[in-house]
């Protein structure tokens, strides 16, 4: 079986060997203060910032999810107030959390249309935290081109938080355009799940600092602290984070990933717009569409049939989230994927309608 789900996704072919590797060279067992674990930690460190290009003055931290770095933004990083602009369910989630944490007064929403191109001219004030999705996962959507570059300008003095899970390690990121970054690794990194990694400017570390929040075991400044001698404030992920490194050591620098993602991307789309007649892409609007979660809308019908058949044939599609469960199904433009099993599924979804 081959998943096009966009996450937990299809893991690298090699992840195999690099699961005996990890076990013959005893890795799961290590311990997570020794000088093994540090010689590790600072391998996947230094691989993930060559290879993703990620400025030499950022940090990088590891967390369990993107959900607890949520949190670790909202503890971390926010006083006064986080603004959050979102236009799906994971955006969403980030929100409510961050309520739950600092109440209504203090956390705002701006909730746009999926088929808007954000301006940086919707935030006409300047939060001390400004809380954005990459990629929406759950329906197919990113953040337009310019988008980011012109909000650092517009909003210098804001920290502004990125979740990049479904599109960092697939595409290239401007990691100066924001403060902190992050993603879990289940996604776009093609590894199993239970790591993430954060990316933090050091404006974040710094802003992290006057706030001085020291009552979470993962506080950025803990976290911070451990990372200088590269350790982690728990026991973390080891296996996870060796995974990691092994993947960064062999993959190709990001601008060579991102350009086979958006090729691949291309044909995608060539395919939805032209040889089908069924299927749809959900999202009109080309600025907004994802390069690495395609949402496909059809009849519930038409949906049921083609999930139940590719199953039949080896591909496991991933459903349509939340209010877009029925009419939607969604695939995978991860870098993981090899070219051959994408020719298949173009080929089987080809076939069947
Ligand atoms: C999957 C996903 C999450 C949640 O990731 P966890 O690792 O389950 O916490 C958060 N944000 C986005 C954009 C996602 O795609």
């Amino acid at each position: 079986m081959v998943s096009f789900y966009p996450g937990p996704s299809q893991v690298y072919p090699k992840v195999k060997r690099y699961l005996n590797d990890a076990y013959s060279e005893n890795i799961l067992s290590i311990n997570h203060r020794s000088k093994e674990f540090e010689a590790l930690c600072k391998k996947a460190v230094v691989m993930l910032k060559k290879k993703l290009k990620i400025p030499s003055d950022y940090r990088v931290y590891f967390f369990s999810s993107a959900t607890e770095c949520w949190e670790v933004v909202a503890q971390s990083l926010v006083q006064q107030e986080s603004l959050h602009a979102f236009n799906g369910a994971f955006g969403q989630r980030w929100y409510h959390y961050t309520s739950n944490i600092h109440g209504t007064e203090k956390v705002r929403a701006i909730a746009f249309d999926r088929e808007e191109s954000l301006q940086a001219n919707r935030f006409n004030k300047a939060p001390e935290v400004l809380c954005l999705t990459h990629n929406e996962t759950s329906n197919g959507t990113c953040l337009p081109e310019k988008f980011l570059s012109e909000t650092r300008r517009q909003l210098p003095d804001t920290v502004i938080a990125v979740d990049a899970t479904s599109s960092m390690g697939g595409i290239a990121l401007n990691f100066a355009d924001a403060d902190v970054w992050f993603a879990s690794v289940q996604k776009c990194f093609g590894l199993p799940a239970g790591l993430a990694v954060m990316i933090c400017s050091p404006a974040a570390l710094a802003h992290a600092r006057t706030i001085n929040n020291r009552n979470h075991y993962n506080s950025l400044l803990f976290a911070e602290e451990m990372m200088q001698r590269w350790q982690t404030t728990h026991t973390p992920n080891v296996l996870g984070i060796y995974l990691l490194m092994r993947v960064m050591a062999d993959v190709k620098e990001i601008a060579a990933i991102h350009k086979t993602v958006t090729g691949r991307f291309k044909k995608w789309v060539n395919f939805f717009e032209t040889k089908s007649e069924h299927l749809r892409l959900l999202i009109r609007n080309p600025e907004v569409r994802s390069r690495t979660v395609l949402t496909i809308e059809a009849t519930p019908a038409v949906i049921e049939k083609i999930k139940v058949k590719a199953a039949r044939n080896g591909f496991l599609i991933g459903n349509g989230y939340g209010e877009l469960k029925d009419s939607t199904f969604r695939i995978a433009n991860f870098p993981a994927l090899r070219k051959s099993e994408i020719a298949r599924l173009i080929d089987f979804l080809y076939n069947y309608i």
